[in-house]
């Protein structure tokens, strides 16, 4: 891994690191200098990120917690903590998938999904702002969706979460300006992962192949095609980094002009 130091010194806490978008980041933010804590409640998958940053030369730690109790919230601040003395950037980017819509979305499905896909954003960093006033400087990025953007059928509680991450954000970019804290979010667009085959599954979507679903997803993008991961993560480097020093309380969709045509 060539280390090019956009990202040098930092630490970095990144959730929902054990795959796709979160995994994505965590080895190109660790290739620009950063030391990674890979958060995710799935413990191997944590590991594999952590192990795979180690092996290509950067600095990782592993670190097992679900984003939606408040208790490993503080614990992944405490042992970052512990372990780095600071925490520079936090990416709030653990999430699931859901399906319905609002009539048929049980009581229990909107909790499960509010606790992660907003509560969890908002918790994951709760516990480390207060280092971070202290510090006069941190940068946070929640991970949204376009399906916070525009009106997307069968992801109902999903996009009421994503819509409350994108209020969210606004509001904390506001809080924290005086602080010298940077808060963004990404509205990413499709991209097939873990999530996305997932979501099919629970929508009872069917292709014959994933190639075939891809395509058919495909044709509501206006550049043609679903995104990649390392896309997602380009612009999450960028929102990291010193380049974004005067970016805080925006919307970012990387989405290949979907929320664009609605
Ligand atoms: P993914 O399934 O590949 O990865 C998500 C990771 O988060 C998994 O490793 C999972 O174990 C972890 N995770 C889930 N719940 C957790 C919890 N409670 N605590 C800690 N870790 C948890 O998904 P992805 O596609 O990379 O999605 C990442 C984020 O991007 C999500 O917030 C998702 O809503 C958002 N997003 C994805 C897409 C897409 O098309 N893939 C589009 C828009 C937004």
């Amino acid at each position: 891994m060539a280390i090019s130091g956009r990202l040098t010194d930092k630490i970095a806490l990144i959730t929902g690191a054990g795959s796709g978008f979160g995994r994505a980041s965590a080895l190109r933010f660790a290739a620009e200098g950063a030391s990674v804590v890979c958060v995710d409640r799935n413990a191997d998958a944590a590991h594999s990120a952590a192990d795979d940053i180690a092996a290509a030369g950067g600095t990782a730690l592993a670190l097992t917690a679900d984003v939606s109790s408040a208790a490993d919230a503080e614990r992944m601040t405490t042992t970052t903590l512990e372990h780095f003395g600071r925490i520079d950037i936090v990416f709030a980017n653990a999430g699931i998938p859901s399906s319905g819509d609002a009539h048929t979305t049980t009581e229990e499905e909107w909790d499960r999904v509010i606790a992660i896909n907003l509560k969890g954003v908002w918790l994951t960093s709760k516990y480390a702002l207060p280092h971070m006033v202290e510090r006069r400087s941190g940068v946070i990025i929640n991970q949204a969706s376009v399906g916070g953007l525009i009106g997307i059928p069968g992801i109902f509680p999903y996009a009421a979460a994503k819509g409350g991450v994108i209020s969210m954000t606004r509001q904390m970019a506001a809080a924290y300006a005086p602080h010298n804290i940077r808060v963004n979010a990404i509205c990413p667009g499709g991209v097939y992962t873990p999530l996305v085959e997932l979501s099919r599954q629970k929508r009872g979507l069917t292709a014959s192949s994933v190639e075939e679903a891809n395509a058919i997803a495909a044709r509501n993008y206006p550049l043609g095609r679903l995104g990649t991961v390392e896309e997602i993560a380009s612009l999450a480097l960028f929102l990291a980094s010193d380049e974004a020093a005067w970016i805080t309380g925006g919307i970012y969709p990387v989405d290949g002009g979907r929320g664009a045509v609605g």
